[in-house]
C-alpha cells in the first residue's frame, strides 16, 4: 500500500490553507486558496501576505496574525464581527461580478521553522452556515409571528394576548398604575353572516379589526382578537375616568364606518356593544378579576340594548361560580 500523500491531502482538502513565518512570507498557499484568491501559487510562494492580495487583509486580521505569531497562541476570527478579512472570491462561472466569500479563519501557531515563528492560516466558506442561520431565523420569525397573530384579521390572538395581559396587569400592580380593558362585541353578528354570507363577514371582521387598531396610540396598547366576532382591548396607564370616552370613541370609530347590516334587530349598520372596567389600587383584591368584570359589562350593554358601552367597577365585581 502507498503511503499516504500528504501534498495531495493539503491540494484537494475543501478549505484554505496558508503558511506565513513571522516575517509574513507565504510558505503554503494550497489549491482551495489558489481558486478563491485567483492568485497562482508560484507568484503567493515569493511574496509576503500582507501585499499578496491586491485588496489588502484586514486591519483585524493583520492584528490576530501578529499576536499569534507573538505570543504563540492560536486565535479565531468570528464570522460575526469579520465577514470577509481576506480578498477571497466565492467562485462560479455564474458570477459576472465578483463576490467576496464569507470566511471563518483559524490562525494556529506551528513548531518554529529555521528559526522563525510560523502559523497555519485555516479558511473556511462560512457564506452556507451564514445562509442557513439567516433561514432558520427568518423560519423561526414566521413561526413567531403565526404563534402570536390571529390569521384572518392580522392582529394579535388571545392567545398573545393572554401572556401580555398577565405580565401588563403585573407591572400595573407593581408601578401602583390603573389598566382598562375593554371588551368588544359585534351586534348580531349570526345575522349578517346569514344574510351577506361567510366572505363578506370575514372582510367585516377585518375592516372592524383595523379600526380598533387606529384608535390605538401607544407601544403598550394592545388590541386581540378574542373570540369570533369578539375583540379585547388592553390599555395600560388608563384610568377609569378615561375608560369611558375611550370606549365611546371605539364605538363610533365602528357605527361611522357605516357597514350596512340590514338584518341587524337594532339598526341598519353594523354597531357594537363594548363592556368596559378599571384596574387600580382599589381592586388589588380583584385584580385577578379584571377580564371576568369586563365580560359581565359586555353582558350588561347587550341587554340593555346593543350598541353601546357598559362600565363594571372592579372592586365591586364579584367573582360569580356555576353553584350559586
Ligand atoms: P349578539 O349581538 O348577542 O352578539 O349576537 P351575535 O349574533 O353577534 O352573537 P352569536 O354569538 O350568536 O353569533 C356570533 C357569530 O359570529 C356566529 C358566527 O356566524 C360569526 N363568526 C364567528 N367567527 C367568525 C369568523 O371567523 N368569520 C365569520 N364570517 N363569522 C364568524
Ligand atoms: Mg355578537
Ligand atoms: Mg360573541
Amino acid at each position: 500500500m502507498k503511503p499516504v500523500n500528504l501534498e495531495s491531502i493539503i491540494s484537494s482538502i475543501n478549505m484554505g490553507l496558508i503558511v506565513v513565518d513571522s516575517d509574513g512570507n507565504i510558505l503554503l498557499w494550497n489549491d482551495w486558496v489558489v481558486k478563491h484568491s485567483e492568485i497562482p501559487k508560484n507568484q503567493a510562494l515569493a511574496a509576503k501576505i500582507e501585499t499578496v492580495f491586491q485588496d489588502a487583509p484586514s486591519p483585524a486580521f493583520l492584528s490576530a496574525l501578529r499576536s499569534a505569531l507573538t505570543y504563540g497562541l492560536p486565535v479565531v476570527l468570528s464570522n460575526a464581527l469579520h465577514r470577509s478579512p481576506l480578498a477571497l472570491y466565492v467562485s462560479s462561472e455564474k458570477h459576472i461580478k465578483k463576490v467576496r466569500m464569507h470566511l471563518a479563519i483559524a490562525i494556529t501557531p506551528l513548531p518554529i521553522a529555521h528559526g522563525k515563528a510560523c502559523c497555519l492560516i485555516q479558511i473556511s466558506d462560512s457564506s452556507t452556515s451564514i445562509k442557513r442561520e439567516k433561514m432558520l431565523r427568518s423560519h423561526s420569525e414566521i413561526l413567531k409571528r403565526d404563534a402570536t397573530t390571529d390569521s384572518l384579521t392580522g392582529i394579535y390572538n388571545r392567545r398573545f394576548f393572554d401572556e401580555h395581559y398577565k405580565m401588563a396587569l403585573g407591572q400595573a400592580a407593581r408601578q401602583k398604575l390603573p389598566l382598562s380593558v375593554f371588551m368588544i362585541d359585534i351586534d348580531f353578528f349570526k345575522e349578517y353572516n346569514d344574510y351577506y354570507g361567510h366572505p363578506t363577514g370575514d372582510k367585516t371582521l377585518i375592516k372592524v379589526a383595523n379600526a380598533l387598531k387606529a384608535q390605538l396610540s401607544r407601544s403598550t396598547d394592545v388590541v386581540a382578537r378574542y373570540g369570533g366576532e369578539e375583540f379585547i382591548l388592553m390599555l395600560p396607564n388608563m384610568p377609569e375616568e378615561h375608560a369611558m370616552s375611550f370606549a365611546h370613541r371605539l364605538r363610533l370609530a365602528i357605527w361611522d364606518m357605516a357597514i350596512p347590516h340590514l338584518k341587524s334587530r337594532i339598526s341598519q349598520q353594523i354597531s357594537v356593544s363594548i363592556g368596559v372596567s378599571t384596574y387600580d389600587e382599589r381592586g388589588e383584591s380583584h385584580k385577578h378579576l379584571l377580564v371576568d368584570a369586563a365580560d359581565a359589562a359586555l353582558y350588561k350593554a347587550k341587554q340593555s340594548g346593543r350598541n353601546q358601552t357598559y362600565y363594571a367597577p372592579l372592586c365591586e365585581f364579584k367573582e360569580t361560580t356555576d353553584d350559586a
